[in-house]
């Protein structure tokens, strides 16, 4: 199979509805959408499908272009890009979907359908599996089963009418999905979905594809909730535009429940305490905070390696990819159809792996941020020497804190009970003159501290091992952190020494 790109420029789309926050498997659809764009040179659209206003939340499409910034995601088309087919917000593009309809029932595949919502329940309740399809429209009000004259009458009157696309009975509907292979519906199994709404919008099912040929759009990669749906686009496509132009489609593998029952949901990370989402999402409705990657101290580079991976290896056994590595390398054939199941700890290696990896001025400032929100003013002259000297400790960028807390601000409560056991005048008076001979010394690095500590132990017929623990402690208040002679290093002098002078005030 190959993937379904020939002479014409690749474009594709994410169409996301603005119905809150974006799960983690949207974003992911993002992803291989941008990947496949970018691989090809072709353009990257996102168009927003606001057609039902019932669901309409306000924010959610914010919130959405701050997702796609954050992890550098950047459409080359969208409501905020602009471009050459806009406008990008479906109602914004209202007028131009009734006439598809209005061409598919004058053509005979689709109908007016003038059921009200009270007579739609009573049939729900009477029949049950209710589906408004072949076995069951013509029990109901609408022009297949009204004389053509009633039908003028209703809509000469102004009845409130939807139109309904007439099924046929029995027939195969296939499709080449190009991580599936080739899909085959029996269109029998299929209602007859509404097209066109009594407020004159179009559904999703008919402005999804007015606007896929519309936009000249080449591929459409969604998730697999939207496999079901998809004969009723093919057989719009065929009814409309021929099916010469349909976007090639494939349907992504879903991201599973860590156990890998069912989809993974939002209640799941709730429940589990890890993220589903990028960033936070404020419920405008109910004020319920959803906590993001973001603010729980990922990388955007490890958020989307992580994402990339729930469904899509290259085959070398590489886990680490940059975006542009991805771009290179990504290909839709080798994304897998089953399911791929969440793993946080997976996703908190790849977090670590790129905190490793990026230079610390890529997150430098972000984690100033952090520490000035738990008081600790970081010094610019050497934060860069620190974040490197404690990156190979942090999983989140949160771990800064406590990781390089102590270079800024002495420990207020340093562990001297870890030292007090062992403590004896010896050891006191190795510290004082210790005190004395980094005072003298005319070098301030790691290494000659390292040496001067070992000749002052030797002189004074102590193991350097057993000052250790005491000079870690006066440094850094505990038992953590890197080398202590490259704290010590970091800090300066007049630091050290202070601090040396402190605890043995406490010994
Ligand atoms: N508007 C649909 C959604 O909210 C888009 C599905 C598609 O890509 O066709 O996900």
């Amino acid at each position: 199979m190959t993937d379904g790109t020939n002479d014409k420029k690749v474009r594709v789309r994410f169409a996301p509805s603005p119905t809150g926050g974006l799960h983690l498997g949207g974003v992911r659809t993002v992803l291989f959408n941008y990947l496949f764009a970018k691989q090809h040179g072709g353009d990257f659209v996102v168009r927003i499908e606001d057609t039902d206003q019932t669901r309409f939340v306000a924010g959610a499409e914010d919130y959405i272009f701050e997702t796609l910034k954050w992890c550098g995601l950047t459409p080359d088309e969208s409501p905020l890009h602009g471009g050459p087919f806009a406008p990008y917000r479906q109602s914004e593009r209202k007028p131009m979907y009734k006439e598809f309809a209005d061409k598919l029932v004058k053509e005979g595949k689709a109908y007016y359908a003038f059921d009200t919502a009270e007579e739609l329940d009573a049939k729900r309740k009477e029949i049950s599996n209710f589906q408004y399809g072949h076995a069951i429209r013509g029990a109901m009000k609408n022009s297949l089963t009204l004389s053509a004259a009633e039908t003028e009458g209703l809509l000469a009157a102004g009845t409130p009418y939807v139109i309904r696309i007439l099924l046929p009975e029995n027939e195969e509907v296939k499709f080449t999905d190009l991580i599936r292979g080739e899909v085959v519906f029996n269109t029998s199994q299929v209602d007859d979905k509404v097209l066109l709404k009594a407020d004159g919008m179009p559904t999703y099912h008919l402005a999804v594809v007015v606007d896929d040929y519309k936009m000249e759009i080449t591929h459409a990669f969604r998730g697999e909730e939207w496999l079901p749906s998809a004969p009723v686009h093919v057989l719009l496509w065929k009814y409309l535009f021929g099916l010469e132009n349909m976007p090639q489609w494939a349907h992504l593998p879903l991201i599973l429940k860590p156990d890998g029952n069912g989809k993974l949901s939002k209640r799941d990370g709730d429940r589990l305490g890890f993220p589903t989402f990028a960033l936070d999402w404020i419920d405008p409705k109910t004020n319920e905070i959803t906590t993001g990657f973001r603010e729980r101290g990922f990388l955007p580079e490890a958020f989307i390696n992580m994402l990339a991976a729930l469904g899509w290896n290259d085959g070398s056994g590489q886990e680490v990819f940059s975006l542009d590595e991805m771009v290179d390398k990504f290909s839709i054939e080798r994304v897998h159809k089953g399911g791929a199941k969440f793993d946080y700890e997976k996703a908190k290696w790849y977090n670590q792996e790129w905190i490793k990896k990026l230079p610390v001025s890529t997150y430098q400032a972000q984690v100033k941020e952090i520490l000035a929100e738990k008081g600790i003013v970081a010094n610019d002259d050497n934060l860069e020497q620190v974040l490197n000297l404690v990156k190979e400790r942090c999983v989140f960028l949160n771990d800064f804190v406590e990781q390089a807390r102590f270079f800024f601000k002495p420990s207020e409560t340093p562990d001297i009970a870890s030292i007090q056991p062992k403590w004896d005048e010896k050891k006191n008076m190795f510290f004082i003159e210790l005190i004395r001979a980094y005072e003298l010394s005319t070098v301030w690095e790691a290494a000659d501290l390292e040496v001067e500590f070992k000749e002052l132990s030797a002189a004074n017929q102590l193991k350097p091992g057993e000052l250790m623990l005491p000079f870690r402690i006066m440094l850094v208040g505990g038992k953590f952190g890197p080398g202590v002679f490259e704290i010590a290093a970091i800090l300066g002098r007049d630091e050290t020494l202070s601090r040396i002078r402190h605890v043995l005030s406490l010994l």
